[in-house]
């Protein structure tokens, strides 16, 4: 027997980085549990692994290649979502880059900051833009989970424009959630801690960071692209809807350790 408050069933998703990672595993399980997804992503040759991957477990997935820092390609995908599926009933803004964190703070170029400012935020401004749009004139409610980060309430040194990006998502939920709330659309934000994915194939390839960092998760070891699946059925789901304005860390205890 299973527990209908997280059967997914007739909602559609739209997962922006959805292609690999934290994303993917958003995706594999909102699919599982019956809805039809969107994924986003830059990359032909992810974009095609991955949707066939996501196709065996729910034939209706679909992905788009789109660049979320483009207003454009934004608008035109959601568009496209919508003729394809009729309605979007949940987005997961979670495309994201790392940008460089070797070179200190006061050498950073304007590319360095723009770089990272142009994906991770004003991506996610165009992105929310265009899916509360739909949500609103639908008026059935809907579902904002925003990929944040750790590094958005600890210090983190050379990484200051990944950061401002990643605390802005948080301020950016806060102001989403209680102004969404008359329309019953929530919006929460997930901090992950330390995950295994491209994006940090670099760090934990540097036996020094693994030295010093696992020792500090109390789960000792580092979080997989689907220890995100369960969070992303549940906040899709009917079973959450009076949930919202949360900060929802996954972690393995590191941020209270
Ligand atoms: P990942 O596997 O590298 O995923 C990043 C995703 O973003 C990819 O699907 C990538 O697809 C997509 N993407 C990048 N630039 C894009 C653009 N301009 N337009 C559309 N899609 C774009 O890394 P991940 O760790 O899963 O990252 C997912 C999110 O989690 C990010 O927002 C990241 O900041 C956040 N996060 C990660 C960790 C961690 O430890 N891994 C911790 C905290 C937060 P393409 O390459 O095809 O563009």
């Amino acid at each position: 027997m299973t527990y209908d408050g997280f059967d997914l069933t007739g909602k559609t998703a739209v997962i922006t980085g959805g292609n690999s990672g934290i994303g993917l595993g958003f995706a594999r399980a909102v699919a599982a549990a019956g809805a039809d997804v969107s994924i986003w992503g830059t990359n032909p040759d992810k974009n095609a692994v991955a949707i066939t991957e996501l196709q065996a477990i729910n034939p209706s997935a679909s992905v788009i290649q789109c660049d979320v820092s483009s207003e454009e390609q934004v608008e035109e995908s959601m568009a496209a979502v919508i003729e394809r599926y009729g309605r979007i009933d949940a987005c997961f803004p979670n495309a994201g880059v790392g940008g460089s964190n070797t070179k200190p703070f006061h050498e950073h170029s304007n590319e360095d900051w723009f770089s990272v400012i142009d994906v991770n935020l004003h991506g996610v401004f165009f992105t929310l833009r265009a899916a509360t749009r739909q949500m609103v004139a639908q008026g059935e409610g809907g579902t904002l989970a925003l990929t944040s980060s750790g590094t958005a309430i600890q210090g983190s040194p050379k990484g200051q424009a990944y950061a401002s990006t990643k605390g802005a998502m948080i301020a950016m939920m806060m102001g989403l959630s209680v102004e969404m709330a008359r329309y019953k659309i929530t919006a929460n934000a997930i901090i992950p801690g330390w995950v295994e994915t491209a994006m940090t194939e670099g760090a934990f390839g540097y036996q020094k960071f693994v030295d010093n960092v696992i020792p500090r998760i109390p789960m000792r070891r580092w979080g997989q692209p689907d220890d995100f699946g369960a969070i992303a059925v549940y906040l899709m789901s009917d079973a959450s809807r009076w949930h919202t304005g949360d900060v929802i860390k996954i972690d393995g205890g590191f941020s209270i350790f």
